[in-house]
């Protein structure tokens, strides 16, 4: 295909997340036509799981600013910048209405689930011609499998459907599979639409990430309607500054509270602590499940919360030329910046199409999914990677190359350190000059 044919083609923008959208809406200020798949039968569907969920960061950092030209374009008056938002009000406030301009929703395909992308007429192992050939993405669709051409792929699926199982290996706990019907993921609605679930039951909270924290809270208040409930809350690991936060000085207020209500319900006693418990197997009988870890068991539970984390669905590029870090499955380039052992959200340096680049030329994943197993993604991150990205591809270097961010700086910098003061902050840090923590 001649190099004028491949540029008529849209670019492929996997996902309609935060991420996706704010990509599809760089694209189109920079002259270039979205193709936007979304798996779910809505918009956002991923953030439609957890409508209830407070975020902790203010909607000034949440909303993308070629987003906000658009919507502001069409009239569109935002919300207060330094209110939290929840999930829900992200979705409907913001997203909804993005997703709903004519540029957006006439290149928006709902229920389109992508299952693989290579490129056309060329596997993976064939070198010639293969940056010429354009992008094929293949996508489960309720008309059938159908398969769309595209010059580029934005890939922004995120990770949380592929959440991580409970076994502290990474690999389900012998018996986990069995007892799906009693593990949510993620963050049920314990105080709505789940609260009949977790009402006067032996609920288990496994993780020590944000999830983890605001179900453990949640669970102690509807345990407050009911004196009979009982809450174990069990960790990989013994180190709990980084959900404990940055307290007062984090840089992100809600996420510094919910912190210290956490260390709060963990000193009052109401909650049973099970510190360096690694989760081998499974077993139910009829007192509940016990849950057995390497030395210790948990007995008698009724209801698991896993709040693990989760991690990249990689299958989507098997057929592409990809190079993912080996242990954080992110984007090779982008480990060392964001390794969770060493950075927080806000001290990851600013990043940009080069470090989101595959040896696949015009694949890019950002996003959460950029992060692979990495937690600590923040919207803000996102936007400028798909900044740059979409500079990148419509061949203004200059622009693509500039990244800049600004983030929330966290009182607790990395794992292995706590900093007792906020840290100095490295908000508005160029890519050459941040050194962070
Ligand atoms: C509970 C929770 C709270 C968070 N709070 C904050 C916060 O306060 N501030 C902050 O900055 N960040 C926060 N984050 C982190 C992050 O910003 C969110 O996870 C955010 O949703 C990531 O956006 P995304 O667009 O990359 O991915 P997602 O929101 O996960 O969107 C991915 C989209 O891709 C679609 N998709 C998936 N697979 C396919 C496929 N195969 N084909 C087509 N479409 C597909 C999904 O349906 C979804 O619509 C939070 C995360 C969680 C889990």
């Amino acid at each position: 295909m001649s190099h004028d044919d491949l540029s008529s083609l849209p670019v492929a923008v996997l996902g309609a997340g935060p991420v996706g959208l704010a990509a599809a809406a760089h694209l189109l200020e920079r002259g270039l036509a979205p193709l936007i798949l979304e798996a779910g039968s809505g918009i956002g569907a991923n953030l439609a799981t957890c409508r209830h969920v407070r975020l902790f960061s203010p909607w000034r950092y949440n909303m993308d600013q070629a987003a906000l030209r658009l919507l502001k374009a069409h009239g569109w008056e935002g919300p207060e910048l330094d209110a939290l938002p929840t999930a829900g009000e992200l979705l409907d406030g913001y997203l909804a209405p993005l997703a709903a301009l004519p540029a957006i929703a006439d290149r928006l395909r709902l229920a389109h689930r992508v299952t693989a992308i290579s490129r056309a007429g060329i596997d993976k192992v064939r070198t010639r011609g293969r940056d010429a050939a354009p992008f094929l993405v293949r996508a489960a669709t309720p008309e059938g499998v159908r398969e769309f051409l595209a010059q580029a792929v934005i890939d922004a699926t995120g990770t949380w459907a592929t959440p991580n199982p409970l076994g502290a290996n990474g690999l389900p706990a012998l018996g986990e599979d069995g007892l799906a019907a009693h593990i949510a993921t993620g963050m049920p609605d314990v105080l709505g639409t789940e609260r009949q679930r977790y009402l006067g039951k032996r609920v288990l909270v496994a993780g020590a990430g944000h999830s983890a924290a605001g179900t453990l809270l949640a669970l102690a208040e509807l345990m407050e309607s009911c004196p009979d409930m009982r809450l174990v809350w069990a960790t990989r690991g013994g180190n709990l500054a980084r959900v404990f936060g940055g307290g007062e000085a984090d840089g992100l207020p809600a996420r510094g509270q919910l912190g210290l209500r956490l260390q709060q319900l963990r000193d009052s006693g109401r909650l049973e602590m099970r510190e360096n418990f690694l989760i081998q197997s499974l077993r139910r009988h009829a007192g509940g499940i016990d849950v057995h870890g390497h030395d210790a068991v948990i007995e008698g539970v009724d209801e698991i919360v896993c709040a693990t984390g989760a991690r990249p669905d990689l299958s989507l590029t098997r057929e592409l030329r990809v190079r993912h870090d080996p242990w954080l499955e992110s984007t090779d380039a982008l480990a060392p910046l964001i390794d969770p052992n060493e950075h927080s959200c806000g001290s990851v340096r600013p990043h940009g199409h080069r470090e989101l680049a595959h040896p696949e030329a015009g694949y890019y994943a950002v996003g959460a999914k950029s992060y692979g197993r990495a937690p600590n993604f923040l919207l803000a991150t996102g936007y400028e990677q798909v900044r740059s990205v979409a500079a990148a591809l419509a061949g203004d270097l200059a622009q693509a190359d500039d990244v800049q961010l600004v983030l929330p700086e966290t009182g607790v910098c990395n794992t292995r350190r706590v900093v007792q003061q906020a840290a100095p902050s490295c908000c508005t840090v160029k890519a050459a000059d941040a050194t962070c923590c």
